[in-house]
């Protein structure tokens, strides 16, 4: 049966030309947090393997709707069935770390950083380093909420087709 997710991928399909504005800012994304991902993985490589409460439990590997929506304009159909247990470790989790491109995670996935790490960032980047990089995460927060914004607004001119706003 189609679901949600199943829904949001059909109609950026569908409605490929009214949402093409909507796509080109997804793909603004996905090349903002590519580009930062080297710099947040020299430190988790630093960080993460000593980590004894890892914080990659199943529960957070659902893209929710906001994800639903990039995913979609990026063309990438989510699949959030799982027959892992909410508590048990990821889906995606692998022993290289996680298995998705950090673009294509759940944006909680790229937001979140547990006090050791950012206090490794804090102390090893220069301030001007460190600076640059919380602009950079605020950038793509902006850049992810207009688009999801745009998809919303246009969406209110195809409100049947769209999941949450029937
Ligand atoms: S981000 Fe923090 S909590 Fe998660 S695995 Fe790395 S060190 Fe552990
Ligand atoms: S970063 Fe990857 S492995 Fe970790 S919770 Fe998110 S999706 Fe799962």
């Amino acid at each position: 049966m189609e679901d949600d997710a199943d829904r949001l991928y059909r109609i950026f399909q569908d409605l490929s030309a009214p949402l093409e504005q909507v796509k080109n800012s997804a793909a603004a994304v996905y090349r903002l947090i590519r580009d930062l991902s080297p710099l947040i993985e020299a430190h988790t490589s630093m960080v993460c393997p000593d980590c004894r409460e890892v914080c990659c439990r199943n529960r957070h590997s659902y893209h929710d709707r906001s994800d639903q929506i990039y995913m979609s304009a990026l063309g990438i159909r989510v699949n959030n069935s799982s027959p892992v247990a909410d508590d048990a470790p990821c889906r995606f989790i692998s022993q290289n770390g996680c298995m998705l491109e950090r673009p294509e995670r759940p944006f909680r996935c790229t937001w979140f950083f547990c006090e050791p790490l950012l206090e490794h960032m804090s102390g090893s980047m220069p301030p001007r380093v460190f600076r640059d990089f919380n602009n950079r995460l605020a950038e793509i927060t902006s850049r992810r909420m207009d688009m999801l914004n745009s998809f919303e607004l246009i969406s209110t001119r195809i409100p049947r087709h769209v999941p949450g706003r029937d």
